[in-house]
Formats: structure tokens, C-alpha cells, sequence
């Protein structure tokens, strides 16, 4: 996925990606996003853990 190129860390859980990446000012940013063509689940969190419960108990609509 071209939206994690510049990711760091990239983790697969289920249909879910997680990723981290640094903002524009150094901070860390981490990003879960679902990979099934029609979810268009997508959300930033402000810690690694955040992100990656949220892939967990991602329920996907699309399966
Ligand atoms: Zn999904």
C-alpha cells in the first residue's frame, strides 16, 4: 500500500495494517489502517498500543 511507504515498523494483524511514521515535527504518529478494498478503515493514535488494539478488535464490515 502506496500510504505506508514512508512507514516505519509495519505490523499485520488480521486485514489490518499498523504503521508508524514521524509527523512533520519529530513526533511520532501511528496509524492503523484495513486493507480490505471497501472498509476504508483509517485512524491515527498517539501511541503504539492505541494503534495496535484498534487493528485487534477491528471488526470489519467487509468480511
Ligand atoms: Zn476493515
Amino acid at each position: 500500500m502506496s500510504v505506508f511507504r514512508r512507514f516505519r515498523r509495519l505490523l499485520r494483524i488480521g486485514p489490518v495494517q499498523v504503521g508508524t511514521a514521524y509527523d512533520g515535527r519529530g513526533r511520532e504518529r501511528h496509524t492503523a489502517a484495513c486493507t480490505a478494498p471497501r472498509c476504508g478503515f483509517s485512524a491515527e493514535y498517539d501511541s503504539r498500543a492505541a494503534a495496535e488494539l484498534a487493528a485487534r478488535t477491528h471488526r470489519c464490515p467487509v468480511r
